[in-house]
């Protein structure tokens, strides 16, 4: 018999194994219990015999099994997982308990169906795979999402991943692959996280309406998210997405300013509606784009890599900074109301540029464009969608690193893991502004579970400490990656903050030219083996890191190993040919 706990870091609770002996000259068999209660740890013990009609243990609550409901798993074994065979790493504790789909004829051979030992009818024991499933097979999912779905929404890899679950750093295929996910900074706290799903479920039994009636969760959650903002950022506007939360700042900034235009920047992206592709240069200088309209000027990105203005060309270090601001006051005068234009109402950045390719301004250069734009006439909006609530470590906010005071903030992404929970952050004056009669409604905002969800976002930052540990193990990684690519002719530069982290790909160190392709080869070949990554920049040339927050070292750890694989393989200097 063993008896073992797979209390962490596997996370599913104490197990039996029994060996079974017939007596009569049959082979043994084993059978494998698990999910079970620590109580069971205290009552067996490895060797002891068991008889017909014992006690064997207790089923573990989900509290000590890996948060699963209460159930058992049993397991018929039809070789020895208790034999020393000499094997290094053998490990009978520890049996696999589930297997790759494509090897499901090989287990089947040693795992028998138990349904007969555990008194079922034959056959209740069937696995209802994704592939058996219609509404779920992978090869006709693709073929019917585009015909009903149309073919503007995009898929990533050449070959689409079809997820099945998440749960905390990495996804799960159709196929049981597990994938260390470094894509999504939407599931802040960990997909599938037990708080947050809980939290809504709790509060979708008990009540979801509207902002129309008194609520303890929504004057709770805005109460809990001031908490992290500096004064005189007070007011809290509860929307469902990223864009919703920016269109609503646009329109406070044009009621605030009585002013119509906007300064934007190079490479950015705000969000899918009309008003908000206006300002995105991402999207409208993109394709189907249809450029700036009269209202928008686009200033430069604030790049010290690949920009007008560098690192190491003989400036101070708050040089740069100074002049990208510069470029943002220029560009404030083209939309000045003296000379017939719209006027300043708004600049809208992003405090580290995501779409523009992990890009974090040099410093001083946020204070000093919000200075340029306060002497327009116009507001400043922090847009953090995606780098807000602790993702670049240093600081909650990302405005916050480089020491500015927006008038008004954006959040949206991670703020309810998936549950779609959004917000805008302002000054009293700016929402008194706009209380101007015309009321203030979204149906959905600041209902009772989207808080719900938000306040479990913020209670599990703050309880895993998940902000300091963006610092710490975005900070060790960053290091790591610098240190890999450190001769590597590709790689032109690794950069960001926290677990925001970029890498720009080159032909060469000297030319600068980017090599999208590279990017390319290496997001594919990263994913087959079970990496996801992602790629952007204005020249496809970046990989984007941005994982959910509980990425840990040994995630940091795999990241690095599988980099190093790719980037060492012959392939990649030849990427064309793999591609096409
Ligand atoms: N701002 C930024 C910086 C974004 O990245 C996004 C989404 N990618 C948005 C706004 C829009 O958010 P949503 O998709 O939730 O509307």
């Amino acid at each position: 018999m063993s008896v073992a706990d797979n209390d962490q870091p596997r996370d599913y609770g104490p197990t039996v194994i029994l060996r079974h002996t017939a007596g009569d000259g049959t082979p043994p068999f084993h059978t494998l219990y698990g999910h079970l209660d620590h109580a069971t740890l205290g009552h067996l013990e490895p060797g002891r015999r068991v008889a017909a009609g014992d006690v064997l243990g207790w089923l573990g609550g989900a509290d000590v099994n890996g948060g699963w409901p209460p159930h058992l798993h049993l397991q018929v074994i039809a070789l020895d997982p208790l034999c020393d065979d000499g094997m290094d790493g053998a490990d009978p504790d520890n049996f696999p308990g589930v297997a790759l789909q494509r090897l499901r004829s090989v287990w089947e051979s040693v795992l028998p169906d138990p349904s007969a030992l555990a008194g079922l009818p034959p056959g209740a024991v069937t696995a209802t795979t994704p592939a058996a499933d219609p509404t779920h097979r992978k090869r006709d999912l693709a073929a019917r999402r585009t015909a009903l779905l149309g073919s503007s929404p995009s898929l990533s890899y050449r070959d689409p991943i079809h997820v099945v679950r998440g749960l905390g750093a990495y996804l799960y295929d159709d196929a049981a692959h597990r994938y260390l996910d470094t894509v999504n900074n939407v599931p802040h706290v960990g997909h599938g996280n037990r708080r947050v799903a809980e939290a809504v479920a709790r509060h979708s039994r008990v009540l979801n309406t509207n902002t129309r009636y008194l609520h303890g969760e929504i004057v709770a959650l805005a109460d809990e998210l001031l908490a992290h903002f500096p004064a005189p950022l007070e007011v809290v506007f509860l929307v469902c997405s990223g864009s919703e939360a920016n269109e609503l700042a646009l329109r406070m900034a044009r009621c605030h300013t009585g002013n119509d235009g906007v300064v934007c920047l190079e490479g950015g992206y705000h969000g899918n509606t009309g008003g908000l592709v206006e300002i995105s240069q991402y999207k409208f200088d993109g394709p189907g784009g249809s450029g700036p309209g009269d209202r928008v000027a686009v200033a430069p990105m604030p790049d010290t890599y690949r920009g007008r203005y560098r690192r190491g060309q003989g400036m101070t270090d708050d040089e740069p900074g100074l002049r990208y601001a510069e470029d943002v006051a220029r560009a404030a005068a083209r939309l000045d109301a003296s000379s017939g234009g719209p006027g300043v109402a708004a600049f809208v950045a992003e405090p580290i540029l995501s779409c523009g390719g992990q890009i974090e301004p040099p410093p001083g250069y946020l204070a000093a464009a919000y200075r340029h734009i306060r002497r327009a006439g116009g507001v400043c909006v922090a847009d953090e969608v995606q780098v807000g609530f602790g993702r670049v470590g240093d600081a909650f906010w990302g405005f916050e690193l480089q020491g500015a005071r927006p008038n008004i903030v954006t959040l949206g992404k991670p703020m309810g893991n998936g549950h779609p929970v959004a917000a805008v952050v302002t000054t009293r004056e700016i929402a008194d502004s706009f209380a101007n009669g015309m009321e203030y409604f979204s149906t959905f905002g600041g209902n009772p579970v989207s808080c719900a969800a938000a306040r479990a976002v913020l209670a599990e930052i703050r309880d895993r400490g998940l902000q300091e540990r963006a610092r710490t193990v975005g900070g060790a990684l960053l290091g790591e990656l610098r240190e890999l690519t450190l001769d590597h002719p590709f790689v032109g530069d690794v950069r960001g903050r926290g677990l925001f982290l970029g890498i720009e790909f080159v032909r060469d160190r000297a030319s600068r030219e980017p090599f999208p392709e590279a990017c390319t080869y290496l997001v594919n070949r990263a994913r087959e083996m079970g990496v996801l990554l992602s790629v952007d920049g204005p020249d496809h040339n970046v990989i984007k890191i941005k994982p959910p927050l509980v990425f840990g070292e040994a995630e940091a750890g795999l990241l690095v190993e599988t980099l190093g694989a790719v980037l060492n393989e012959s392939a990649l200097r030849n990427p064309v040919d793999w591609i096409n």
